[in-house]
């Protein structure tokens, strides 16, 4: 497949990179690893008239430790570098287990943190190719009136399928924007929408510069896992990360959040008011498992049914806690 003509521009400096965005204005995007962005080009899903790499700005793909012990992750960050950083950060082992599960050794080397999170919402009536959006009339996300899945839906549906932004939001990361006069942060949930077809709040004017992560506790437990049809390259038709803070045999705080079931990452609201301060009985986590259950809210847009993938949510959650009570002993 053939890429739609456009401009490339590579610039040196984070300032130069926004002072380019804003003139296109709205006429191009960033480009980080290029494993998404390129081939929502090559469907003509997107058309950009430019493109602005971020690969030759300094120091944006470090991965650090600050003196007071936070960990920095900069938006180019390649996965695989992730998945090998966090690999011995026991409290983050999320974040390896996240990482390593995306696509394929090949798009992980390539692949970015920033580009991660930032992926389109995604729909198998909408990832087609060219001669399929000919013959099929155009649904919301491609400026229709109409959903292919849900038939009466007034609304887009498209799902969220990134791998490490649910992990990251169980753990409160921070994402740190750019602008010429400051730098801001925010916490990484709040960069979602919940609107399928504009998924992020940043839209496309703002530069991810860097992940910031608090330093990590010992008594803290993270994991991630996604369902899915093919153990390589597939993405998540239901992901559940976990980040469980103890004290002693009790819990002191937490979090779960979902992805592949909605058109955001799903925090797991409530579970806090349960878990928090009792120790995790195999009844308590049956419940917790239900309200992950209840949480997701798949439709029939993506490989799997709906049920199906509901029904791996409430068994993986279930999973992740049982194994989470003997880590912890
Ligand atoms: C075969 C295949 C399988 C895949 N499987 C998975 C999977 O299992 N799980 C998964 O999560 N993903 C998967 N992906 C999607 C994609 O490869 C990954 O999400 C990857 O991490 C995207 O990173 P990138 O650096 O290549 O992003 P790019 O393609 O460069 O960019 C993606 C989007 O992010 C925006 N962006 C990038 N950097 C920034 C920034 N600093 N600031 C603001 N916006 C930014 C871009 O404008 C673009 O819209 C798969 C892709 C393919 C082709």
């Amino acid at each position: 497949m053939r890429l739609p003509y456009f401009q490339y521009h590579s610039p040196r400096s984070l300032k130069a990179a926004f002072m380019l965005l804003k003139k296109i204005d709205g006429k191009g995007l960033i480009m980080a690893g290029g494993t998404e962005l390129l081939n929502r080009m090559k469907f003509r899903l997107i058309e950009p008239e430019h493109i602005i790499s971020l690969s030759i700005i300094k120091n944006l793909g470090n991965i650090s430790i600050r003196e007071n012990q936070e960990i920095e992750i900069g938006t180019m960050a390649k996965l695989t570098d992730i998945a090998h950083f966090f690999e011995e950060i026991k409290p983050y082992k999320a974040l390896h287990e996240a990482a390593y599960q995306v696509a394929s050794m090949q798009i992980r080397n390539m692949a970015t943190i920033g580009g991660n999170i930032f992926q389109d919402t995604r729909c198998m009536f909408y990832n087609r190719s060219r001669d399929w959006q000919r013959v099929v009339p155009p649904c919301h996300k491609r400026g229709g009136n109409i959903c292919h899945a849900i038939k009466n839906s007034k609304r887009c549906l498209a799902v969220y399928q990134g791998d490490m932004a649910p992990i990251l939001i169980a753990l409160k990361a921070k994402a740190v924007f750019y602008t010429p006069d400051v730098f801001y942060e925010m916490p990484v949930e709040e960069v979602f929408s919940g609107n399928s077809r504009e998924p992020f709040i940043t839209g496309d004017k703002k530069i991810l510069t860097s992940i910031n992560l608090a330093p990590p506790e010992r008594n803290l437990f993270s994991t991630y896992r996604k369902y899915r049809i093919r153990d390589g390259v597939d993405f998540p038709l239901a992901g559940i990360a976990v980040a469980l803070h103890k004290d002693g045999d009790t819990v002191a705080n937490l979090r779960l959040c979902l992805t592949g079931v909605a058109p955001q990452p799903v925090i797991v609201r409530d579970v806090e008011n349960i878990a928090n301060g009792t120790k995790l009985t195999e009844k308590i986590i049956k419940e917790i498992a239900e309200m992950a259950y209840n949480a997701a809210h798949p439709v029939a847009n993506l490989e799997d049914t709906p049920d199906n993938r509901r029904f791996m949510v409430r068994q993986i959650a279930y999973d992740l806690l049982m194994e989470a009570i003997h880590v912890s002993r």
